[in-house]
């Protein structure tokens, strides 16, 4: 008898990587994964020389110095703070704890690809429901709930679409879903949205958790780093499948260094934000479909899937590494980080040649 793992995990599909590097190109710019281009704040380098000096001991296992810095830079509740590998960790805790065999884990027609997954591996069952427009359908949602719906998760602002719902429609969200359904609002891209710190706010009704990123306006996506807040009830739970030293001192030191430099994430924060009208309405100008993002990236729509892949190939030969988002609903589209001045420089121009060609 071979050895069989529970149905769910033969419905995920292994991750495969975004590309980094390229044939023949030294200079490669990577505007596929979001990240930040302008890196981590100056002061996370000696917080981290800070922490290798103990690296014998086992770090912190209450997060309670990363809780407090949060909670101080946030105003919120260091005690309904809890930490995780990546926000990622922190939606798979979601999944652990309050979905399993038989229940139903509703998430959007272009949302995140782990939230399948995060249900698959507990043995629930994903539900795909559509989008309007790419924009996350509070209607279609709430049509869509049923006594089994455990988790409903709502990308806000959307990747890719980078569309945010007005606040008002996510508190409809909430209220209106079955009482045992918990909410759970990403905010990765929060800090780059004219409507800041939804989640947070929602995280104050007994069915809402919100997660953030150091991935993205921190620049730690490498250190993998991420948090929740919630209702005391829901972080005491998820807290029991943590584990203890889910987090190294290396990530703790340095996920505090960079909360606490709000001076410089205001600064990555406001530049991202200029450059994503200067790419936004390059892309317009060469005839490139694109909405207002309120993310770090910007949904470039092409004629169809040929032109989108052309583009794409065109681009790569120049050594620009964009994002294909067919598994996210849009063949003919591409994803594009915001990246720095000469960035955005280099990759509207090599659009240009594009449109020019074609
Ligand atoms: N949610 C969304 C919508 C994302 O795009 C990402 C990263 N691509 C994550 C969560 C996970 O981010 P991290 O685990 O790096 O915090």
């Amino acid at each position: 008898m071979p050895i069989t793992p529970q149905p769910g995990i033969m419905q995920i599909a292994l991750y495969k990587g975004g590309q980094s590097t390229l044939p023949g190109h030294p200079d490669v710019l990577k505007l596929s994964s979001n990240e930040s281009p302008w890196g981590p704040s100056p002061e996370v380098g000696p917080a981290l020389a800070q922490a290798a000096q103990t690296l014998n001991r086992y770090p912190s296992t209450d997060h309670a110095a990363l809780r407090a810095a949060i909670a101080e830079v946030y105003g919120l509740d260091a005690e309904r703070v809890i930490c995780g590998v990546g926000s990622d960790e922190v939606l798979q805790f979601a999944a652990q704890c309050y979905a399993g065999p038989g229940d139903e884990v509703i998430y959007t027609e272009h949302g995140f690809a782990m939230y399948p997954i995060f249900a698959n591996a507990v043995g629930a069952a994903p539900v795909k429901v559509a989008e309007r427009e790419r924009r996350v359908d509070v209607d279609a949602i709430l049509a869509a709930c049923t006594e089994r719906t455990a988790l409903v998760f709502v990308t806000n602002p959307g990747n890719p679409t980078g569309t945010t719902l007005p606040e008002a429609e996510l508190v409809r969200l909430a209220e209106g879903l079955p009482e045992r359904a918990l909410l759970i609002v990403d905010g990765a891209y929060d800090e780059f949205a004219a409507e800041r710190d939804v989640g947070l706010r929602l995280a104050e009704r007994d069915n809402v958790l919100a997660t953030r990123t150091f991935s993205k306006l921190f620049g730690l996506g490498g250190l993998r780093i991420g948090w929740g807040y919630g209702p005391a009830a829901v972080i005491e739970v998820l807290n029991r499948v943590r584990q203890p030293f889910n987090l190294s001192q290396v990530q703790l030191a340095a996920a505090e260094a960079a909360v606490r430099d709000q001076a410089f994430a205001r600064e990555v924060q406001a530049e991202t934000l200029v450059q994503r009208a200067r790419l936004t309405e390059g892309l317009q100008a060469l005839g490139i479909a694109c909405d207002e993002s309120e993310a770090n990236f910007v949904l470039a729509r092409f004629a169809d899937e040929a032109e989108a892949g052309a583009c794409d190939e065109a681009l790569r030969e120049v050594g620009i590494i964009v994002r294909r988002v067919t598994g996210y609903g849009f063949p003919e589209a591409l994803r594009m980080t915001v990246g720095r001045p000469e960035e955005v420089d280099r990759l509207l121009s090599a659009l240009s040649r594009f449109k020019g060609a074609a």
